[in-house]
């Protein structure tokens, strides 16, 4: 099974290529800032605390984004793969899809991590906000969630590159392009 990890700071572009990702190869697709944006808005009581710690741009606990995890796992146990985006965001978050994917016999293939520049990606987020009205998609929460990505989630890429599972990707020019540059790592790892 193909299981990867699109990995990269907000605003990389993770959404918009596992769109494609997930076209040309089939796979399960497993966001859990979108997991966690439907309990938001079907007002759970999860979303309720979850909603107070995104609108800060902090994390939301381990505890309850790897629940979130092992119920999709579960739900979709014979598709050909998944896609992770957004996850994991710690290393602990890593350890524990380690776990869960164990429980199948499985394991990630490859974590592609997407590189921009800080600049562009503010950019590119002040724009999002203005079109879709993202409530964390502004300039103070946007610097407080790059920064907590610097802090709390590039650590995980040492987690991978310890596996010899990290591949970097340049996630700038046209959405084409890097798209080109993800299949290149992808088709190496596949089989
Ligand atoms: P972005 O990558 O653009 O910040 P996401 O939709 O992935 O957007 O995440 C939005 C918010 O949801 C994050 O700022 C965080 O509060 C929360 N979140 C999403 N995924 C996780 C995760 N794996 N662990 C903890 N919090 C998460």
């Amino acid at each position: 099974m193909l299981h990867i990890v699109l990995f990269g700071p907000p605003g990389s572009g993770k959404g918009t290529q596992s769109e494609k990702i997930i076209e040309k190869y089939g796979l399960v697709h497993i966001s859990t800032g979108d997991l966690l944006r439907e309990e938001v808005a079907g007002q759970t009581e999860l979303g309720k605390k979850a909603k107070a710690i995104m609108d800060k741009g902090e994390l939301v606990s381990d505890d309850i984004v790897i629940r979130m995890i092992r119920n999709k796992l579960e739900e979709n146990q014979n598709g050909s793969g998944y896609i992770f985006d957004g996850f994991p965001r710690t290393v602990d978050q890593a350890r524990g899809l380690r776990k869960a994917l164990t429980d199948y016999d499985d394991r990630v293939s490859v974590m592609i991590s997407l590189e921009v520049p800080r600049e562009e990606l503010v950019k590119r987020l002040l724009k999002r906000g203005e079109e879709t009205g993202r409530t964390d998609d502004n300039l103070e929460i946007i610097n407080n969630r790059i920064d907590v990505y610097n802090r709390q989630t590039i650590p995980v890429t040492y987690y991978y590159d310890k596996m010899h599972k990290h591949a970097a990707v340049e996630g700038t020019g046209s959405v084409n392009k890097i798209f080109d540059r993800i299949v290149e790592v992808i088709d190496k790892v596949k089989d």
